[in-house]
């Protein structure tokens, strides 16, 4: 990981200490066939999303769904 995602990682992780996610307890956010879009407005109301999406942005994880969108590179992911 680089340090900028360690960064951003950090940064969400404390701020989860004070705001519980939108997706939090949703199976949906990690599985492999959910499209994106579905969970989009889930993220949009989410009081973690610009944290979120700059940590998604840094790491890119490989799997599951992060500020509403798949951030890996692999085919056909939305
Ligand atoms: S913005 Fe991130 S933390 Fe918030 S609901 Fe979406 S995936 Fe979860």
């Amino acid at each position: 990981m680089t340090a900028r995602a360690e960064a951003a990682f950090t940064a969400l992780n404390q701020a989860m200490e004070r705001n519980t996610p939108g997706c939090q307890d949703d199976g949906r956010f990690i599985l492999d066939d959910q499209p994106a879009d579905s969970l989009e407005y889930i993220c949009h109301r989410c009081p973690l999303l610009a944290l979120c999406r700059d940590y998604a942005a840094a790491a890119r994880p490989a799997g599951g769904i992060w500020a509403g969108k798949r951030w890996s590179s692999r085919k056909g992911q939305s």
